[in-house]
């Protein structure tokens, strides 16, 4: 089983998808290990967006990114990470593809409704960053059974 880190930013709490994303995420499958609202601050959006911060959009990245709270997520699950990643659909929200979140339900690059770890060595970092041990949480859901066969595949 794989973790991961979601994060719905303020577009998607403005926009009350709160409800929707979650929803996809449980139908899935994945379990929800952590979740929490947090508002944001410079410093944390500066390690988190580290490899964005000379870009010249940055700025508006900060903005928008406390511009209200977020949602940050755990998500649990077989290769997680590739899964959500999948679901969330590529950073141009105008360009990705139906079906995925960003797809469905926004329209910009920057106003893209959702973050989702692109790593396992991202992922493990961003859980630590959002996350303090003690707010995830460890259960298997009475229906993995009817989720995964009994070898795990
Ligand atoms: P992703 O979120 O898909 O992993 P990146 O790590 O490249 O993509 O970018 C992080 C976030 O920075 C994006 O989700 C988006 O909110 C913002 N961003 C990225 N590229 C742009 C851009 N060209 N203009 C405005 N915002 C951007």
């Amino acid at each position: 089983m794989e973790s991961t880190l979601v994060l719905i930013k303020p577009s998607g709490i403005e926009r009350s998808l709160i409800g929707d994303i979650l929803s996809r995420f449980q139908k899935k499958g994945l379990i929800i290990a952590g979740l929490k609202m947090m508002k944001l601050d410079e410093n944390i959006l500066r390690e988190h967006y580290a490899h964005l911060v000379d870009r010249s959009f940055f700025p508006m990245i900060l903005a928008s990114m406390m511009a209200c709270p977020v949602i940050a997520i755990c998500l649990k699950g077989k290769d997680a990470i590739e899964v959500v990643r999948n679901m969330v659909g590529s950073t141009d929200a105008s360009k990705a593809a139906p079906g995925t979140i960003r797809g469905d339900f926004s329209m910009s690059s920057q106003e893209n409704i959702v973050h989702a770890s692109d790593s396992a060595e991202n992922a493990a970092i961003e859980i630590r960053r959002f996350f303090q041990d003690n707010e995830i949480f460890d259960y298997k859901p009475d229906y993995f059974r009817y989720l995964y066969a009994p070898d795990g595949k």
